[in-house]
């Protein structure tokens, strides 16, 4: 049985790189009826944070996601904070160093940095070069008679180490480029490259599906598999698959700290989560050559690791729009409506509660449905018909009410007052004649009226925005606009 695992240590926001491994997780266990492991990797206590924790576990749950083992749902190898298990690495550490897959390294940071820096300029491998590796019980002993602190440094192997990815293919690591490592600081805190795997050999984890940028410890790790598989932690050695890279601006790797990598800003700009799972599942998956918009189903029916591709995936927001816009369209009714709800009251609505109206909401809604990219524009868009007054844009102004506005408005206030108010066909017939007598087109001759009633230059269609704001309140906003 599959059984695979999402592991983000609480630093920071989320991002759009952690979701899509999380995604990939996901989609790969509901498509094999595996097992999805949230494990929360907090053993870092200085970056870690209880207020990313709770970022994190809520962000999982706007998307849609679910786990089967890990906080809030527990599971057999409990607990899932990394925090909570640190006997578990301690003795798991005592054991290695017990066994000889492990010993103390005695080199201080100084030492390392002068040999690193004479190996590199000797053109020599830069990595550990091994100085403590076979240290005798006595050179122990002195070492630690001088005081000098030790970290626990895990021993590679001396042959190169092979395995199938399940992105890339086979690759080989040789020695020289997989140094032995420090497992446990000085100061007795497990590290990354202890507890990942050793957690994923105590929870039965089948494959590793992770970012590129962990490519290179799977050498180390499986090394580490190794020794646990003999110190009876582990009963094999996952499979391992590296997601591409995700390349922004100038072909530059999104870093975590771009702006435009953070989840929480697609969440306020008003993504749905299955528009942006969508676009993210594209960065290194395709559903199909011609086809780019699927729904979470779908992706879940179609997911194949040996799909994903191993060149870099360039973000490109446009098209993230694009897909999320795709997305609005294809709800029904009712779930845009209730969709669009979070951006119409506070903090976002620009009008007092009371002046809401659900009827002329539901009225305009439709013809918001097809034209929004992002539902956080659903605010500006409709906020005509809740403010008492439209907003003040001077700039929406001054564009729409060059030439001879004041002629065209009192014409088109005239003619509107004659036109059939149950007909948006109708009052664009007005407003088509009031502009012929002006000698302007019907673009033209409606953008004052626009700006007049809405404040803004651009917006929904305008006759069917005038005829769900009622002729009352439309001539009423002419009139303040010719005053
Ligand atoms: N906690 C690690 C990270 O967030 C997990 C890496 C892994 O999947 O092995 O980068």
């Amino acid at each position: 049985p599959v059984r695979v695992r999402f592991c983000p240590s609480p630093t920071g926001n989320p991002h759009v790189g952690l979701v899509r491994t999380a995604l990939f997780n996901w989609a790969f266990a509901r498509h094999h009826q595996g097992t999805l492991v949230f494990r929360i990797e907090d053993t870092d206590a200085a970056r870690d944070s209880e207020e990313s924790y709770n970022q994190l576990l809520d962000s999982m749950k706007w998307l849609g996601f679910d786990w089967d083992e890990g906080p809030e749902v527990g599971g057999p190898h409990a607990p899932y904070r990394q925090s909570q298990r640190m006997d578990l690495y301690k003795e798991v550490a005592d054991k290695l160093l017990a066994g000889g897959y492990a010993y103390p390294c005695y080199c201080t940071t100084e030492e390392l940095d002068a040999r690193r820096e004479a190996a590199r300029k000797a053109g020599r491998p830069s990595g550990y070069d091994g100085t403590c590796r076979s240290l005798s019980e006595e050179q122990k002993a002195a070492y630690e008679a001088e005081g000098r602190a030790s970290i626990i440094r895990f021993r590679m192997p001396d042959e190169p180490i092979t395995f199938t990815d399940l992105v890339r293919g086979e690759l080989t690591f040789t020695p020289d480029n997989v140094p032995d490592y420090g497992i446990v600081r000085a100061n007795g805190a497990p590290l990354y490259t202890l507890v990942n795997p050793v957690d994923d050999a105590l929870m039965d984890i089948t494959h590793v599906l992770r970012g590129e940028d962990l490519l290179s410890s799977t050498p180390r790790q499986i090394a580490l598999y190794k020794a646990l598989i003999e110190l009876g932690y582990a009963k094999y050695i996952p499979a391992f698959g590296h997601l591409p890279y995700v390349m922004g601006e100038g072909n530059k790797k999104l870093s975590k700290r771009d702006p435009q990598a953070s989840l929480n800003l697609y969440r306020e700009r008003g993504f749905l989560p299955e528009g942006l799972l969508n676009y993210l599942a594209l960065l290194g998956w395709s559903f199909s050559a011609d086809r780019d918009l699927f729904s979470v189903a779908e992706l879940v029916e179609k997911f194949d690791i040996a799909d994903v591709n191993a060149n870099p995936a360039r973000f490109d927001l446009k098209k993230a729009e694009a897909i999320n816009a795709d997305h609005i369209r294809q709800l029904d009714l009712a779930s845009f409506i209730a969709a669009c709800e979070p951006w119409l009251t506070a903090p976002h609505a620009t009008w007092a509660p009371e002046d809401f109206d659900q009827a002329a909401w539901e009225a305009i809604a439709p013809h918001a449905q097809t034209r929004l990219t992002v539902l956080s524009d659903i605010t500006a868009n409709v906020d005509f018909l809740f403010r008492k007054e439209p907003v003040e844009d001077e700039a929406s102004w001054t564009k729409a009410m060059k030439g001879e506005p004041v002629a065209l408005l009192t014409t088109a206030r005239a003619k509107l007052l004659d036109a059939d108010w149950s007909s948006a066909e109708s009052l664009k017939n007005a407003v088509l004649a009031a502009g012929e007598e002006h000698g302007l087109k019907l673009g033209k001759a409606q953008a004052p009226v626009r700006v007049a009633v809405t404040g803004r230059t651009v917006g929904l269609p305008l006759f069917e925005s005038l005829e769900i704001l009622g002729k009352d309140r439309t001539v009423a906003r002419i009139d303040a606009a010719l005053a």
